[in-house]
């Protein structure tokens, strides 16, 4: 699909115990070496990668998100969704979930991409260090949201209990002269090191509002959005401020000892600076199930239907956004808090990955073909 701003990826989880003790069938079939999927007999559909329930969490991560982080190094902000119905895989996928049994291995996408963040910020003043040139600056902080019918809530605002969660909580979206999307009261952690991050991750996921429904005790229904923002402050690198970095900028990082020696030789005594900033957000969406499925009623109802008012929304964003590519147009940013907070990280320079999980078992056929056909409009 070469140029679309956006990739889309699919990952068929395994089969659960209770799924094969109730007999269960698996009725996908992946396409040996085509990113295609077969759902039941004869409904077809390929996208960017394809994930079969055999792949390990480090496959996904190198496909779709190494690139993304080293993007950021360069300015490029990112986002990565999990989409798909509860219990397909999504908080497993990202890493939202605050989970100690699992294995290094197992590790999800976020403490994956926070390991390389910090170990580049580490290389890059390393390498300076070894030229003999100034190092690069850091400053790396996280917030991490919850929207909850339409409400912006705060994961990392401590003291909240049940009763301040029902409070309307006083977080704003702004947008400033440049386009760019910022928040007013919420918390920003500053973090020095991969561990202390991990760990704000980790205070915000157990504080994260889980609802329990008949298909999922742990079920959540809300959209987890968890975002670093990297801010760089680095000697010029002169080759590359024609802004022609977009394609391939992330990947000459070896390229730089020799710009900054360049620096250093040139006339100009003083070397120049640049401030670079990115934000990467890792969104573990709400489940999109339908709710008749749930048996869901009264206020699990209402939740139903904001949280499709998000998932409605940003479906339009990212299939107008393939559709901006081809003819432009009108994205529509602003139908959702969603789309509206990630509006500066969708489109336009962003990377942007989508993620669909899907369960591979026949009880579940119409919720992956819903989550297919979803995935589908992405391209
Ligand atoms: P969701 O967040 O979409 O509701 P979860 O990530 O909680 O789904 O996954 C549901 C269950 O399936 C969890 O117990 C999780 O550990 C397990 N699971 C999901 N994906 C995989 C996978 N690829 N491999 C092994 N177990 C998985
Ligand atoms: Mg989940």
């Amino acid at each position: 699909m070469g140029d679309c701003c956006v990739k889309v990826a699919l990952r068929i989880r395994p089969q659960m115990a209770k799924e094969k003790i109730e007999g269960c069938h698996v009725c996908t079939l992946v396409t040996p070496g085509e990113p295609q999927v077969l759902l039941g007999k004869d409904k077809a559909f390929t996208y960017d990668f394809v994930f079969d329930i055999d792949s390990e969490q480090h496959n996904i991560y190198q496909a779709c998100v190494y690139k993304l982080i080293e993007g950021c190094f360069e300015g490029y902000n990112a986002t990565v969704f999990a989409y798909g119905q509860t219990g397909s895989g999504k908080t497993y996928t990202m890493g939202t979930g605050f989970d100690v049994n699992l294995s290094q291995q197992e590790q999800g996408i976020i403490p994956r991409a926070v390991h390389q963040l910090f170990e580049g910020i580490q290389n890059r003043r390393m390498r300076a260090q070894e030229a003999g040139s100034q190092p690069p600056e850091f400053k790396v902080t996280a917030q991490f949201l919850e929207l909850y019918n339409e409400e912006i809530l705060d994961l990392f605002d401590g003291g909240r209990d049940l009763e301040s969660r029902s409070r309307k909580s006083n977080i704003k979206i702004h947008e400033d002269a440049s386009g760019s999307i910022y928040t007013t009261g919420v918390t920003s952690r500053l973090v020095q090191s991969e561990e202390e991050l991990l760990q704000c991750l980790k205070l915000g996921a157990l504080s994260r509002t889980t609802a329990s429904t008949q298909m999922n005790a742990q079920s959540s229904r809300s959209h987890a959005i968890f975002t670093i923002h990297l801010c760089q402050m680095r000697v010029c690198q002169q080759s590359q401020m024609n802004g022609g970095a977009e394609n391939g900028g992330a990947e000459n990082g070896g390229a730089e000892n020799g710009e900054l020696n360049g620096v250093d030789s040139s006339p100009i005594a003083q070397p120049e600076f640049e401030t670079l900033m990115a934000k990467f957000h890792f969104v573990d969406l709400a489940g999109s199930e339908r709710l008749k499925r749930t048996g869901a009623t009264g206020d699990r109802a209402r939740e139903g239907i904001s949280i499709n008012c998000g998932l409605l929304a940003l479906g339009n964003v990212i299939s107008a956004l393939g559709d901006q590519m081809k003819k432009g147009g009108h994205v529509p940013y602003r139908d959702s808090k969603l789309t509206r907070l990630l509006q500066d990280s969708l489109g336009g320079n962003s990377r942007t990955v989508m993620i669909a999980c899907v369960s591979p078992s026949d009880r579940d056929f119409m919720e992956t073909l819903n989550t297919l056909k979803y995935a589908n409009r992405a391209r």
